[in-house]
């Protein structure tokens, strides 16, 4: 099928919600993906944080395969390995203590303020539901995590939303501490907001606003779905900041492509949610898990150091260009913001450069955002960075 034919059909018979970009993908390898058209591109974009270890790797294909022939799916109602086998690995690699799966982040989210809600419920009873949320933030599409979402833009046309969120102004004790009061029962955050523009919390914020969370005893709930999974460095971002949640959520990377999420919680939310709370049809699936163990495998503390080094390596050359487009970067490890200037326009430019066979994605204000694979070789980080001289440069 050509991009003509392709683009023709999703515009009759999908439901055009998204503004995709003018390009149709047919297969990948390693960060090089295949258009249908037979381009080839580098991929910077990873499919939003998704394709974690890179398209085609052959452990994560023989842990699908071989889990397809054994079972493919089976209910939440009987025990099955790869599920336990994951929650185990992610607890023992992050200190937490147990682990819901669900398969998506907005869901997470979901359950990730339920638990808090419910933690509070069963403590203090009712009217101590509100969460503090930061300004910026982006936690989902469902109703309830479109209000948990800190952007005016995002609280439109589906009223009624679901009530019981603040929002606070990132990096700031004072603005959250305006929010305080007797309703409030957890805080909620990103630590390198992702959607709302590759932006870092400050070490000491978080430090701050961890302690002011144990005073009041309101939940420090983080959202891991982009930053987490090897993503910034560290297997998750939270370790870089030397806090631990009370809960966190987890997804887009987790199973390397494969629909996944979840929440990890610590020992004191452990027993929140009980049989009947919450569940999903389904969460924990085996092949899903079996490549979520995969990921596991793949990214080794080794290969983390990897993701360090090669974000380190791609921001420098980035800022080397001294490109007339480029304020600066910002972001950890391969999550990495550019910065334009004025004048230039993030959508444009990525437009062009997806047309020059790199894909990348689009952040906040005027944000460049790139999430290569974590697996990228740096012969594809260097060819990606020639096409980002190419058009950057002109
Ligand atoms: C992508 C994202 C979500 C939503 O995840 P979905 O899988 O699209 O529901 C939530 N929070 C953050 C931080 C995200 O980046």
């Amino acid at each position: 099928m050509t991009f003509q034919e392709l683009k023709a059909l999703d515009e009759q018979y999908v439901m055009q919600t998204y503004g995709r970009f003018q390009v149709g993908i047919a297969s990948g390898k390693g960060a090089t993906l295949t258009g249908v058209d037979g381009d080839t591109y580098i991929d910077f974009a990873s499919g939003i944080g998704v394709n974690s270890v890179g398209y085609g790797n052959p452990k994560w294909i023989a842990a699908i395969t071989e889990q397809a022939q054994k079972l493919g799916h089976i209910s939440n109602l009987y025990y099955s390995e790869p599920y336990v086998r994951l929650a185990e690995r992610l607890c023992t690699r992050t200190g937490m203590a147990c682990a819901f799966f669900a398969n998506g982040g907005g869901e997470a989210n979901e359950g990730l303020i339920k638990l808090a809600r419910k933690y509070s419920y069963d403590k203090y009873g009712r009217g101590r539901s509100t969460i503090i949320t930061l300004l910026n933030s982006f936690h989902g599409r469902t109703i309830t995590t479109l209000q948990a979402t800190g952007q005016e833009v995002f609280h439109q046309y589906f009223f009624p939303f679901t009530e019981g969120f603040r929002y606070a102004e990132a990096n700031s004790i004072p603005a959250l501490q305006e929010q305080a009061g007797d309703d409030v029962c957890a805080v909620m955050m990103e630590l390198v907001q992702g959607e709302g523009g590759v932006m870092p919390l400050d070490y000491d914020y978080v430090q701050q606003v961890k302690a002011l969370c144990e005073a009041n005893d309101w939940l420090l709930l983080i959202d891991e779905v982009q930053t987490g999974v090897g993503r910034t460095g560290s297997m998750f971002c939270f370790q870089q900041y030397d806090i631990q949640p009370d809960a966190m959520t987890f997804a887009k990377g987790i199973a390397g492509g494969l629909p996944m999420a979840g929440i990890l919680a610590s020992e004191k939310c452990r027993k929140v949610l009980t049989p009947g709370t919450h569940a999903t049809t389904f969460g924990g699936n085996p092949i899903a898990a079996a490549a979520g163990l995969a990921v596991q495998d793949i990214l080794s503390d080794e290969e983390l150091e990897h993701v360090k080094e090669k974000g380190a390596y791609l921001r420098a050359q980035i800022e080397n260009l001294g490109s007339p487009a480029v304020s600066g970067t910002r972001g950890m490890g391969l999550m990495v913001g550019i910065c334009l200037n004025e004048g230039y326009v993030n959508s444009e430019l990525a437009g062009e450069l997806i047309a020059n066979g790199l894909l990348v994605l689009t952040a906040g204000q005027n944000v460049i955002r790139l999430l290569p694979p974590l697996t990228i070789s740096y012969e594809e980080l260097n060819q990606g960075i020639a096409i980002l001289r190419k058009v950057l440069c002109k």
